[in-house]
């Protein structure tokens, strides 16, 4: 079981990947549904503006050359669209991050290829391109390095354009225009990180709460000695299935077992010994169980098996193994540490108003178990009665 000095308050968390990848990767499925939003939102926005471009082009452009444009126009809309309704079914991280190269990639090219077919001296796209930059830092935001990859590709394309077209740009606006691309990098690449920090917190944070919540949980469900289910759940989880055996009138049995002369093992072997006989049995009658059956710590040496869909031969039989398989534990490797176990056992009766009747009834039955010897089961009246 985790302790809770395994639950460590999360302080410097910057937007390096976690050192645990399972958190890491818990992280990035945590924020997978807002990244996909936010990356269908770049990509309409993007979309928006390059068709609005085309009034542009209709404005300023030959016949021909607006052919040619819309038509990469309308083709890279249309690819956007596509990619935004697979964003929309992207289910993981690794999913998100190819589609988005991808579309960033096709972004690039698309560019290129608009800018390269439009007379020279239409430059404008070393004014939106920073824009571009901005808008991939800020709304495709599941991986830092991948941000600044694609700002490095949309500056590179942009660099051989001004190349391809050899475009005379007076020395003051290329400095302008390397300002610009710069300040977009730069002021895009800090606020990215910060928000990448801040998720990064966020998350370490949640996630610290989550384990102690379980933590805490498993304190108030567990018994902390046998970690089996402590009386409160014990009686809350059987509760639920005596009503649904009751409603549904399939049989169902209770037993409740209590160690023999276990006051002994304390005396002779320690209060440790005895624990570790009890964490033992404990573990016996956990492993050995169905499913669906429940399995509680009720009192010092007493535990309580609930039995759904199972009839009292069956929970007579269930017993019987216990019994035997408890006379062949060897708790601490030592055969003098001899463990007994008395058994009552009741069935799920229709005279029973709650589980706790059935449980008195069971109770009785185990003290004649006692009564009749210790090491065996006895079933109470009703059982006795169901099963002769
Ligand atoms: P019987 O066969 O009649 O059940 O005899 P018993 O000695 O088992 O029953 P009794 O009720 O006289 O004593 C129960 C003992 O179980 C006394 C108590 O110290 C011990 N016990 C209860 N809880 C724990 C525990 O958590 N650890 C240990 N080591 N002992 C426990
Ligand atoms: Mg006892
Ligand atoms: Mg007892």
């Amino acid at each position: 079981m985790q302790g809770p000095s395994d639950i460590e308050i999360a302080q410097n968390v910057t937007v390096l990947p976690f050192a645990d990848s399972a958190a890491e990767a818990g992280y990035r499925a945590y924020f997978l549904h807002d990244d996909r939003r936010d990356a269908i939102i770049a990509i309409a926005v993007f979309v928006f503006f390059k068709a609005a471009f085309s009034v542009f082009d209709l404005m300023f452009q030959t016949p021909e050359q607006v052919d040619l444009l819309l038509e990469a126009r309308f083709a890279f809309a249309g690819i956007s669209v596509i990619v935004m309704m697979l964003f929309a079914r992207v289910r993981s991280a690794r999913q998100y991050d190819a589609l988005m190269l991808a579309w960033v990639l096709l972004a690039v090219i698309s560019n290129f290829f608009t800018i390269t077919h439009r007379p020279s001296g239409h430059f404008g796209f070393l004014g939106t391109s920073p824009m571009l930059i901005l808008l991939l830092f800020v709304f495709f935001r599941n991986r830092f390095n991948l941000q600044l990859l694609s700002a490095a590709a949309l500056t590179a394309s942009d660099f051989f354009t001004v190349l391809a077209l050899r475009i005379p740009l007076p020395t003051q606006t290329m400095i302008q225009t390397f300002a610009t691309y710069a300040l977009a990098i730069i002021i895009g690449a800090i606020v990215s990180w910060q928000l990448h920090g801040a998720r990064r917190r966020y998350f370490a944070t949640h996630n610290n709460e989550m384990k102690l919540r379980a933590r805490l949980q498993e304190l108030a469900y567990r018994d902390e000695l046998t970690g089996v289910l402590n009386r409160r759940s014990f009686l809350l989880e059987a509760d639920a299935l005596w009503r649904k055996s009751a409603h549904t009138k399939l049989p169902a049995c209770l037993l409740m077992l209590d160690l023999d002369h276990f006051k002994q093992i304390n005396d002779t072997f320690g209060h440790e010994a005895g624990d570790r006989a009890l964490v033992a049995f404990a573990h016996l009658v956990q492993s050995s169980k169905r499913p669906g059956d429940i399995f509680g710590r009720v009192g010092g040496e007493e535990f309580a098996l609930f039995l759904p869909d199972a009839s009292a031969s069956v929970a007579r039989d269930v017993a019987a193994r216990i019994i035997r398989e408890c006379q062949t534990l060897v708790p601490d490797g030592q055969p003098q540490q001899h463990l007994s176990v008395s058994i009552g056992l009741a069935t799920v009766n229709s005279s029973d108003n709650d589980l706790r009747a059935t449980m008195a009834r069971a109770d009785k039955a185990l003290y004649q178990a006692k009564a009749d010897g210790r090491g065996r089961t006895a079933l109470a009246v009703d059982a006795i009665a169901s099963t002769n």
